[in-house]
């Protein structure tokens, strides 16, 4: 199980290289980089800021049927 779903947004371990662009780009804060890990925190307002900003198509805002 590669994809990790998070709250709003699925992250993929395999694909992503770390480089904390979507932690950086994101907003409000929703993202942080912890024990090597992308993990979301409440607050996301859902921009796909994340998802749009990603080189590595790593990071991708759930659908709404989905969560
Ligand atoms: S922007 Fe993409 S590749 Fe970079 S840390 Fe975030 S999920 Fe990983
Ligand atoms: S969708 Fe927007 S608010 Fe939610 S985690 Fe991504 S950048 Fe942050």
């Amino acid at each position: 199980m590669y994809m990790k779903p998070r709250l709003n947004v699925i992250w993929n371990e395999i694909y992503c290289k770390r480089c904390i662009i979507c932690v950086e780009v994101c907003p409000v804060q929703a993202l942080a980089f912890e024990r090597d890990e992308i993990v979301e925190r409440p607050g996301c307002i859902r921009c796909y800021q994340c998802e749009r900003y990603c080189p590595d198509i790593a990071i991708e805002v759930m659908d709404e049927e989905k969560r």
